[in-house]
């Protein structure tokens, strides 16, 4: 009987899945912890629906429930906010309602456990000893995901014994009990006959022993009777687990999987390395890279001139990628300019390792590993990640750019960091872009019209459609100034003099008026920035650590979001003198679920009894900056409404953080320049995996009966640039955005976990389309890990070892990334086969480490 439907379900079925979900838990939580609520209540609030669990301990935790479209054979994933005890639990939108029960049993037992844990700051497994083919381990203890996995025994057991229940219903329970023991590891697959039987039944053992505690009376008594060899159970139980692995043998083969790679952070012998080393592991990956770096370059200048005039080195390419290195593959030429976390000044990013504990699923590195459940990850961490993963290949730091060479072909310039002359490469296939989010607005812009060249398009056609001569006549010198600085203020001259700003300021064409805010706003802000120098500075110059805390002691921070309180911290930390006013609307509630925003306002805000330092003014629209002559003569900066008018913050330095627009990425401008000048076109597409995960986007670039493409995947894919997508594709974007990262978990779709996730998925679908394309590989891949097949039987490979005496964990094959090394993905991500919906791996038939 397949349990989950396997297509694309409509919003009534996702909203009888959730009813299900909700009247389920009620008696899941009173199954799994009895004792441990005083009450639930359902509460809608700010369009939110959630529901309040009151604890014995005088707590309030925040569930809310969802569905949303996820990597199969997932059925849920829940996402753990410890710091603001808030959680969400999204159950696959595949999900058949009657599994919810017992698919909530499991969520709200993980999530329940991620909560305890946090509380006691104790350590994360890695590894699961429950999942399916999961290794025993030297010892052997239980992951969260085991710890949810013991609930749902608890739930299950619960059902068997109802009295309530009718008997179809019980029987059910305990056929689902029973299979959930097989999947688990806790009873031997091998026949009693075969020599395998009594290795697993070892392993079996001591699984039951160290998930016993956790069952309560009735899933014990219920574990006592059904973990036994099939031989051994009544006909009918048999008779039901051998049907069951029948269905899970139909299934077929197992999903294809990416190859797989040492997890970053894990030495070659899979061990982790250690938190005090952090700093040095980090520093040598860096100088792993750079070598690696020159040696590349070394290698493409000889292949270069061994070509003909015109012709140059072909390669497959990446441009950039920092958490996006998930998606990296060997064979790409990376060319990164090594900026976002290698450069920012901040500590650590904003969220805890509990709030990004799914990082692991990507294999770009464990969160817990560096900090405990509620602590911020520093950024080395990321440093130690992001360079391990760039070495899969050869790569160049630098900087790329795209462009069509004079015979039609895709090339890229790349520009190395080390200073050495710029080479060129012919790019092979599809290039991948994964150059992070677009850059600030100016504050007081157009966000229609961001920029002077857009504005300049704009006002060169409002001045056409004016039709006066002395209009037309400014048009021709508007577009005749060059490039650069200073343009806006000499573009607001040239309309002055023609005497035509105040038609155009009040054009009914929207863009146009735009046009004239955004030079306005662009003239005075290059004003400000001449007369303060280093004292006016976007955002991501703070950000990227390009700028001198010296310069200033009060600093107005113009903006109430992310950025701005990233670089608030950045400046009050840089100097122990310095004063931040904050300036803005409100808060989004994503900050307020970060581990950030509070913590640094309880330290330094006064409203939130911090010492002072930080000064937030909230409920504030800005304009443009403005400028203040102080009575010494120095130069102020202050922050303006839209009108000009002063907002009554000033500062000696001022810090835009006014939020971003949707662009295509830079490294393709010139391509799109080819193909707008010859009048061709750029067609956007959004791109999905075969699980309706979201992969990026695609660019084509039509002109000259030519056609090139590129692929946009990471921070860069999730604002999608509004002259080449429609409403219905960014509509669709924000609902997704917001199923990827529900704002309660503290992240943010084009964040560092979600974006690693992406990448893990495009990895595995660009593996599986290129294995399509050229059949499976011959051998595992090149961290030679893929393909370390454990026995047959519910043991994993470190069972063997262990029964016979040997070290637990494999030390002659490194340990890969979760969910790289295996069939499935790991942790809650592993369903039982019941629950799955399409071929999935078999129990038994594990690969590698468990979960
Ligand atoms: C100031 C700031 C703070 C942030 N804080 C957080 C946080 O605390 N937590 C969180 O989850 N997310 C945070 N983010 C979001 C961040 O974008 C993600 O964490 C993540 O880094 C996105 O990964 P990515 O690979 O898509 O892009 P990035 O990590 O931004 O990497 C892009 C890379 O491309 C390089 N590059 C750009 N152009 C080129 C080019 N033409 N040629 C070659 N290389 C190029 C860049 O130098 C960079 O190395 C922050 C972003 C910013 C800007």
């Amino acid at each position: 009987m397949a349990l989950i439907r396997g297509d694309a379900v409509e919003s009534g079925a996702e909203r009888r899945l959730l009813a299900e979900a909700e009247a389920a838990l009620p008696a899941v939580l009173r199954d799994i912890r009895p004792g441990l609520l005083t009450g639930v209540s359902a509460v809608e609030q700010d369009g939110r629906r959630f529901f309040e669990l009151g604890t014995t301990a005088g707590d309030r935790i925040e569930l809310r429930l969802d569905t949303a479209a996820l990597p199969q054979p997932q059925p849920a994933r829940t996402f753990t906010n410890t710091t603001t005890d808030r959680y969400v639990v999204q159950l696959a939108d595949t999900l058949r309602p009657e599994l919810a029960g017992q698919v909530l049993s499991r969520e709200v037992g993980e999530l329940l456990a991620v909560r305890d844990r946090a509380t006691v700051g104790a350590q994360v497994p890695l590894d699961s000893l429950l999942a399916p083919g999961a290794t025993l381990p030297a010892r052997p203890e239980l992951s969260d995901a085991d710890r949810g996995r013991a609930e749902e025994f608890n739930y299950l057991a619960a059902r068997m014994n109802d009295a309530d229940l009718g008997a179809a219903e019980r029987l059910d329970a305990r056929h689902r009990f029973s299979e959930l023991v097989d999947e688990s590891g806790l009873r031997p697959r091998a026949p009693v006959t075969d020599a395998q039987h009594a290795i697993e039944q070892y392993a079996a053992d001591i699984r039951q022993d160290v998930v016993r505690p956790l069952l309560r009376a009735g899933a014990r008594e219920a574990m006592a009777e059904l973990a036994q060899p099939v031989e051994r159970l009544d006909a009918a139980d048999a008779h039901a687990v051998v049907e069951a692995r029948a269905v899970r043998a139909a299934e077929g083969a197992a999903p294809v999987v990416p190859p797989g790679f040492t997890m970053p952070g894990l030495r070659p012998d899979g061990s982790p390395v250690p938190r005090a080393e952090l700093d040095r592991a980090a520093a040598e990956a860096a100088e792993r890279r750079t070598s690696l770096s020159g040696r590349t370059l070394e290698e493409l200048r000889a292949r270069q001139a061994a070509l003909p005039e015109g012709r140059h080195p072909r390669y497959e390419l990446m441009i950039g990628g920092g958490a996006a290195l998930a998606a990296r593959s060997p064979e790409m030429l990376l060319v990164d300019a090594r900026g976002r976390w290698h450069v920012d000044p901040i500590e650590a990013i904003v969220q805890s390792a509990d709030q990004v504990r799914h990082l692991r699923q990507s294999g770009m590195g464990d969160p817990y590993q560096f900090a405990d459940p509620r602590q911020r990850v520093p950024l080395p961490a990321l440093q130690l990640w992001e360079d391990t993963a760039a070495v899969r290949g050869p790569l160049v730091d630098g900087r790329a750019e795209l462009r069509v060479g004079a015979e039609g072909r895709l090339l890229a310039e790349i520009r190395p960091a080390d200073g050495s002359d710029p080479v060129t490469v012919e790019v092979k296939g599809t290039p991948l872009i994964a150059t992070g989010i677009p850059p600030e607005i100016v504050p007081g812009a157009d966000r229609q019209v961001p920029t002077v060249p857009e504005a300049t398009e704009h006002l060169a056609e409002g001045l056409a459609a004016l039709g006066a001569p002395e209009a037309a006549a400014a048009r021709d010198r508007l577009l005749a100034l060059s490039e650069g600085q200073d343009r806006a203020a000499a573009s607001l001259s040239v309309l002055a003099d023609a005497g035509v700003s105040d038609r155009l300021a009040a054009s009914a064409d929207p863009r146009v008026a735009g046009a004239m805010e955004t030079l306005r706003a662009t003239a005075a802000w290059e004003e400000a920035r001449a007369a303060a120098p280093g004292r006016v500075l976007m955002g991501d110059e703070v950000g990227d650590g390009d700028y001198d805390p010296s310069v200033a002691r009060d600093w107005v921070v113009a903006g109430v979001g992310g950025a701005a309180i990233a670089n608030a911290e950045i400046i009050l930390q840089a100097r122990p003198d310095s004063r931040v006013f904050m300036v803005g609307k409100d808060a989004p509630f994503v900050l307020h679920n970060d581990a950030q925003y509070t913590a640094l306002r309880v330290k330094h805000d006064a409203e939130y009894g911090g010492d002072g330092r930080l000064v937030t003014f909230s409920g504030r629209y800005l304009g443009a900056v403005g400028t203040v002559t102080a009575a010494d003569g120095r130069v102020r900066l202050a922050a303006l409404d839209s009108a000009g008018r002063s907002l009554g913050v000033e500062g000696d330095a001022y810090v835009a953080c006014l939020g971003r627009v949707s662009r295509l990425p830079h490294a393709v401008d010139s391509v799109e320049s080819w193909a707008r000048s010859a009048g061709g076109e750029v067609r956007g597409e959004l791109r999905f995996d075969k699980d309706r995960q979201y992969l990026g986007y695609r660019l084509e670039f039509e002109a000259h009966g030519q056609r090139h493409a590129c692929e946009v995947t990471g921070a860069a894919s999730r604002m999608l640039p509004t002259h080449v997508f429609g409403r219905e594709d960014m509509a669709r974007l924000t609902v997704l955005n917001d199923k990827t990262t529900p704002p309660e978990s503290g992240n943010v779709a084009a964040g560092f976990m979600a974006t690693a996730l992406q990448g893990s998925h495009l990895a595995r679908h660009t593996a599986a389309e290129r294995e399509h394309r050229q059949g499976p590989p011959s051998s595992g891949g090149p961290a030679g890990a893929v393909g370390a097949v454990g026995p047959a039987g519910a043991a994993g490979p470190g069972d063997a070892q262990r029964a016979a005496g040997a070290a637990a964990r494999s030390r002659s094959a490194p340990r890969t990334a979760p969910g790289q090394n295996r069939t499935t993905p790991p942790g809650s991500a592993v369903p039982p086969p019941h629950l799955r919906n399409r071929p999935g791996p078999e129990p038994g038939r594990g690969r590698g480490p468990g979960a």
